[in-house]
């Protein structure tokens, strides 16, 4: 079933009655202006497809109509500021074969949920000068995760347990080091920051940086 992005048409209605739903991602046989999809937003999209999933029953699956391979089940929902966005399944198929770009308003709102999701701490190895970086991110649930200068990303079962992990790597809070911390360093406190970016390949680079 093809719906217009952001249109509050929605493919199974008696799931929305009383919100205010848009669609998002409901293709027919063409993609306008297909674009190279960014990968921090198929990451998103995948966390919110496993997390927020809605089996929409008899309706039963979808196929692609751009390449009739692709098959899909259901959809999925992200909610931000009183709007309920509804995505098919196949949504990362229509990104990732197809190019397909959802609608910027979209994206914004995708962008806001997950920082609001996702509390995110940096940590520095006490290996100054050399700067090494490792990322605690605590996830809905309690679950936590921490994304290392090797590009790893270990999974704990608690904030606690992940806390103590860094420790004993002898990583620190990184606004727990002070000017006088740095004392021997070729900078300042206030010259380092911790790595941003939006996608784990951004900061990646950023995460070990060697003066020694
Ligand atoms: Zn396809």
């Amino acid at each position: 079933m093809e719906i217009d992005d952001l249109s509050p048409t929605t493919y199974c209605p008696e799931l929305h009655e009383g919100v205010s739903a848009r669609s998002v991602g409901w293709l027919g046989g063409t993609v306008r202006m297909p674009a190279h999809p960014a990968l921090h937003v198929l990451e998103q999209l995948r966390h919110y497809l496993r997390g927020n999933f809605h089996d929409d029953g008899d309706l039963g699956s979808q196929v692609c109509q751009i390449c009739g391979d692709a098959r899909g089940h259901g959809e999925f929902w992200i909610e931000w500021d009183g709007v309920r966005y509804v995505l098919p399944a196949l949504i990362i198929h229509y990104c990732e074969a197809h190019g397909y770009q959802p609608p910027s308003e979209f994206l914004n709102a995708l962008s806001l949920r997950w920082r609001t999701d996702h509390r995110c701490e940096w940590w520095l190895m006490d290996t100054l000068p050399d700067l090494n970086g490792a990322r605690l991110t605590l996830l809905p649930g309690g679950n936590a995760e921490v994304f290392d200068c090797d590009g790893k990303t270990h999974q704990f079962h608690s904030e606690q347990e992940a806390r103590f992990f860094l420790r004993e790597d002898e990583f620190r809070l990184w606004t727990s080091y002070e000017a006088s911390d740095f004392a021997d360093a070729p900078f300042r406190i206030e010259d380092v920051h911790p790595p941003s970016g939006s996608s784990n390949a951004d900061l990646l680079p950023q995460m070990l940086v060697r003066y020694s």
